[in-house]
Parts: structure tokens; sequence; C-alpha cells
């Protein structure tokens, strides 16, 4: 590295912390779980994308450990050349089912779904539209493309409408969060699936947190709107939050998939999955199709920390997910806010800009089916001494 290279980084790192945007890693040295260990100190986490209590499930853990011995631990390839295993295939079908779709296609990420799809779905002709507060992968995506996007106001389909209306485009692209990470509100779904239809659009959702979670069945915000495959043509799917288990996947038509498998880069360049994850993962779909508990608990877990939540006098989001942010504005006084949650064991990271808008740093909380009413009741009186530290 040469000292000017250096200097440039040094320089570039101290802005980021005088602006209390540095971040750090914790180091967790438990499994991930509500109750967790953090530098040898047990900590109440409540800021985890595993909402139904999956990542370290004994039936995940004993399904990944019968994959390993079926199938070892590295595919060795990737799918095109010979890392496609029995284990990816059956998850394929099984996720194909579950979403009431043609097919499904894993990816090794829901980043590199998203890259993948959208680089290989559009042209550089393309329009595409993009909810503003959609994930940073979905934005990434559209720039890789290399297609025009524009972005439009939060939910706001009206202005929605009249870009598509001075669109170019013969075949635009909606793309949206089901539900949006750092707010946890749905996306209108059918409101946007109207639009699409006016416009002879293809809507395409990205429902990381909503898929496992909403929905009678867990089937995520499509099913909560009772919409179907006609509706929103490409559904992205991640694994790593409510599956509990690691990558992602694409479903939809049987052209959208053949597609995918010959020219989305992201597929094609990258050594599939370890087969024993796949493995894993028809089990986190087997509680998530038969322990519809799960979700219920959640809601009843909302509901339960927003009555008491109001009863504090917090400002907490109108959210039915649960992500439910406590936006607090300030990035110093977020972090500030954190560390001394931390101070009485409750977990919460503060997320800050660039993440979310300038002027939103926020506590994300979120829960899991493996929180328990006393839990919440921990996290309100310790929110409580917090934020009345904070007033005074
Ligand atoms: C987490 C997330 C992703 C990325 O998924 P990974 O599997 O973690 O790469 C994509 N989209 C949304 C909306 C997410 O929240």
């Amino acid at each position: 590295m040469t000292l000017d290279l250096a200097a440039e980084l040094t320089s570039r790192l101290a802005k980021q912390k005088q602006q209390h945007r540095y971040r750090s890693r914790k180091v967790i040295d438990s499994p991930q779980d509500v109750e967790l260990q953090c530098g040898g100190k047990p900590l109440l986490s409540f800021c985890s994308n595993d909402y139904l209590g999956l990542a370290n499930h004994p039936a995940l853990v004993k399904a990944l450990k019968d994959g390993a011995e079926r199938y070892g631990v590295g595919s060795g390839a990737s799918h095109l050349v010979t890392g496609h295993n029995y284990a990816h295939h059956a998850l394929e079908e099984a996720l194909a089912e579950f979403t009431q779709r043609p097919r499904a296609l894993l990816f090794s990420s829901g980043y590199m779904a998203n890259l993948g799809v959208i680089s290989a779905l559009t042209n550089p002709q393309s329009n595409i539209h993009e909810d503003r507060l959609n994930h940073a992968s979905l934005i990434d995506a559209a720039r890789l493309s290399g297609a025009a996007m524009r972005r439009y106001p939060h939910n706001d389909i009206e202005i929605l409408n009249k870009y598509l209306e001075k669109s170019n485009d013969d075949h635009p692209f909606i793309i949206t969060d089901g539900v949006f990470s750092m707010d946890g509100d749905i996306a209108p779904l059918p409101q946007l699936a109207t639009t699409a239809a006016q416009h002879n659009a293809t809507l395409m959702v990205d429902d990381a947190h909503g898929i496992g979670v909403l929905g009678e069945q867990g089937r995520g915000t499509i099913e909560h709107f009772g919409l179907n495959h006609d509706d929103v043509p490409i559904l992205v799917g991640t694994l790593g939050k409510a599956f509990g288990t690691a990558g992602a996947f694409v479903a939809g038509s049987e052209e959208i998939i053949e597609t995918l498998i010959q020219q989305a880069r992201t597929y094609i360049y990258t050594t599939a999955l370890p087969p024993a994850i796949a493995h894993a993962t028809m089990t986190s779909l087997k509680l998530i199709e038969t322990e519809a508990w799960r979700r219920e608990k959640i809601q009843a877990l909302i509901q339960y920390f927003r009555n008491g939540a109001k009863q504090l006098g917090l400002n907490i989001e109108p959210s039915r997910t649960p992500i439910q942010p406590l936006i607090i504005g300030d990035s110093a006084e977020t972090t500030r806010i954190s560390d001394a949650l931390q101070q009485q064991g409750i977990l919460i990271s503060a997320i800050r800009p660039p993440t979310v808008a300038d002027h939103s740093a926020r506590l994300r909380i979120t829960f899991s089916a493996n929180h328990t009413e006393v839990h919440i009741e921990q996290l309100l009186s310790s929110l409580a001494k917090v934020m009345k530290h904070n007033a005074t």
C-alpha cells in the first residue's frame, strides 16, 4: 500500500468517526438466539432477523449434521459445473411449491439474488422503478444492470404512476421490498400490482423480511394481501432471516428461472451453497409450514410491546411486523442509547446513516418467536430508564 493511500484511508475513517457513523463488530460467542453471549457477557438481544427463532433450533442443528454426513461440507463447484446437489434440487422444488410458483432457483445470498435477477432480466434500455427505501442490494443491482433507474418516494403510488406515464420502455420494472427492512412497514402490493398491470410493467418483490413471517401459512407479503403469481411475477426470498439458515431464492415462471440459470452472472460464477445448508433449510420449511404458532406468537409479542411502548410515550413507528423501529434522529444520541441499553443487558444495535436517511438514526428493535412477555417487560423497563435519563 502506498503512503498516499494509507493517508487517504486514515482521513476517511477519521471523518466517519467524527460523524458518529463508525461501526464496530460485536463478537458473539454463543449461538444466535434471543439470549446470547457477547464478550463473555449474557445479553438479551432484540436485533437479529431470526424472526421465527430457527437459527439455533435443535431440529435444524440436527438436519445440518445429517446433511454433512450425507453430502459432506463443500459443494465444490458452481451449480452449472458439478456443484448442483440433490439437496439443492429438492429444496428448489419445495420452495416452488411453497410459494405456489412454477419454479424456484437457489442463490448463495439475497444480495447476489438481487444482483443476478435484475441484471439478467433487464437491459440498458429498460426503465426500473424502485421505492426510495428499497434495500441496498436492489439499488446496487439496478446500477450494475446499466438500466435507467428512478426511485419513487416511499410507497407513493401516485408519483410512481406519473413516472410510468413518462416511461419510454414498453415493459418497465417496478421493484419493491415486501416489508421495508429498517422501518418494518409493508409495501402496498395490491396497488402496486394494479399500477403494474396498467402500465404493462413487471412487479418484483424482495420479501426478505416477509417470507415465513407474514400470511397464515408464512408465504409472506404476497399471501398477506391474498395476491398470486400473476400479480407479482418475480419473488425473491432470503433464507438467512426467518428460515434461520443461509442463502436466498428467486421464484417465478419457467422462462424467468431458465433465463437466470443461463444468464445471471451471480448464479453462474459462484460456488453453490453447501448442500447441507440446503438440506437443513428443508427442515426450516417444514417448521414454517407446520408451526403457525410461531407467527401468532410474534404478533402477540408485537402487540404487547406496542401497548407498553405507548404507555411509556415512546415514539414508535406504525409497523405490524417484527421490525419495530424507535427513531431517535441524532446518530451520537442513538449510539449513546444503544450503549446504555447494553449496560442494562439489552442488545439493540444503533442503525445510522447511510443505512437510513440523514437525521433518522434509530434503534431497530426486532422480535423473535423465542422472545417471551418477560423479555419484553425487561426491554420496556430498560428503555424507560435509558430514555428518561435522556430527557434529564
Ligand atoms: C437481508 C436482505 C437482503 C440480503 O440478503 P442476504 O441473504 O443477507 O444477502 C436483500 N434484501 C433485503 C430486503 C434484505 O433485508
